[in-house]
């Protein structure tokens, strides 16, 4: 497949690169075979033997956003409840929807069906999902998004401590024991390969994942088992880290350790929140190559205070952004993006009152440095390239920002400056070209654009869709 148009990327934190009318070749694998500008003599060649799919003027390809945190069973209550405390949520409506997707298979795939559509709407390629405990259930998680040609890294959760409230309408939401656990995160594993083992590696789009919900949740045994099997097997592992100040607490009185105390912080690791840590745990986790999940929205309804985003950066931590659906409300990784350069920015406001312990260091993030967390950052984090480069996968979505032949902004964008008085009769083919991409309108589109600027969706070179 061949592609021609404008593609923009973030290589670098806060960089954003146009590839002003570059060709992007992709193989039958879904892999980047060849990139370069359209007008060198080895790029007109090959536009003369091929069919060329055209991005036309207006629209630009970026790479899809990864979202590094969300929950698929709460996407039943997606923005439901929120007005609750934590441990009141998670009762009436986390554990809730849990246990009764866990008992309706039916329900199960209507669910995960339909998050796999929202997804592809909102420009995720890559997610990385919690589960149900239920071996199963994730198995019908995983069947919904390859058969959606979603990229997923899906988590069977293991928990063996129980933290429903006495009367909880979730009852008691645990597996038995650590072993039972153990054992059931190793058959998933297996299952969860096996699903994809008949289709060509360049195919499989799903990966299990090692997943205990949260230290208060998990024995120190099946931490322990969980850390082995990852690393006999190479297999990834997500979970919950220092999100709120009565979980590190409840950690350090009744576990006599710190919540980052474990042996799950490896270099295949995604940890969310991670909202209590400080400077030097910054550099244990980059010691250790272990990656944060940002979720701004949920942080501000549950953590009671900011992710020190800026020193998680400076200390060359890996970080991506994450939805949390549904301790966070919005499935959209651009409301992620401005959710955290909008608390950066109180962040950094909040340092200037303090002008007696002023450090040198400005904690807010630009919108650059917000898409890069949505892409690079991300696909870093599950070992993915997140960027438009020859040998990684092509996963890209096209944004539509003007229409090329009125130039009038599409969906919710007006470019006042680029519009003209337009009289009805069609444009110059000459012009069409005439009004150049530039920052400003990609910023512009960061702000206040949405789904109606989103065209096709591609993942592997695969085309799961359509404009
Ligand atoms: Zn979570």
């Amino acid at each position: 497949m061949l592609i021609r148009g404008d593609f923009v990327h973030a290589p670098y934190l806060g960089t954003i690169e146009i590839l002003f009318d570059h060709i992007i070749d992709v193989n039958d694998q879904g892999i980047t075979t060849y990139l370069a500008a359209a007008e060198s003599l080895e790029s007109i060649e090959l536009i003369g033997t091929r069919d060329v799919v055209n991005i036309p003027a207006g629209s630009f390809l970026l790479p899809t956003f990864c979202d590094l945190h969300l929950h698929a069973p709460q996407f039943l209550y997606q923005g439901t409840g929120l007005d609750l405390p934590l441990m009141k949520w998670l009762d009436k409506y986390a554990l809730k929807a849990e246990a009764r997707i866990d008992s309706d298979p039916a329900l199960a795939r209507r669910v995960y069906s339909r998050l796999a559509t929202r997804l592809k709407e909102n420009g995720t390629g890559t997610v990385l999902l919690f589960g149900t405990i239920k071996e199963e259930t994730n198995l019908i998680l995983a069947d919904c998004m390859q058969s959606a040609g979603c990229r997923a890294f899906v988590g069977k959760l293991s928990m063996d401590i129980d933290i429903t409230s006495p009367g909880s309408p979730a009852n008691v939401y645990l597996e038995k024991s650590a072993s039972s656990a153990l054992e059931a995160a190793q058959s998933f594993i297996s299952r969860c390969h096996g699903l994809v083992s008949h289709l060509p590696e360049s195919q499989r789009l799903v990966e299990p994942v090692l997943t205990p919900r949260f230290v208060p949740t998990c024995t120190d045994e099946l931490l322990a088992g969980l850390g082995d099997v990852s690393n006999r097997q190479g297999v990834r592992v997500q979970s919950h880290l220092a999100e709120a100040k009565d979980q590190v607490e409840w950690v350090r009185a009744e576990r006599g350790m710190e919540d980052i105390d474990n042996n799950l912080l490896t270099s295949r690791t995604v940890q969310a929140h991670c909202t209590f840590l400080t400077p030097p745990d910054f550099q244990r986790l980059e010691r250790k190559g272990t990656a944060v999940a940002h979720c701004p929205l949920s942080n501000a309804y549950f953590s009671a205070k900011p992710f020190p985003l800026r020193e998680a950066l400076d200390s060359q931590v890996k970080v991506g952004l994450g939805s949390d659906v549904a301790g966070g409300y919005s499935l959209d990784i651009m409301n992620s993006m401005r959710h955290a350069v909008a608390v950066s920015r109180m962040r950094e406001g909040e340092r200037k009152l303090r002008p007696n312990e002023i450090s040198p260091k400005d904690l807010s993030i630009d919108w650059k440095e917000s898409l890069y967390l949505a892409t690079r950052g991300g696909a870093l984090a599950l070992g993915l390239q997140g960027i438009f480069q020859v040998g990684a996968p092509f996963d890209a979505q096209e944004i539509r920002l003007f229409d090329p032949v009125t130039n009038s902004g599409i969906g919710p964008l007006d470019y006042f400056d680029i519009e003209p008085e337009f009289d009805g009769s069609p444009k110059d083919a000459n012009l069409l070209n005439a009004v150049q991409l530039n920052h400003e309108m990609i910023e512009k589109w960061w702000c206040v654009g949405d789904i109606r600027n989103r065209g096709a969706v591609w993942v592997n070179g695969a085309q799961v869709r359509a404009p």
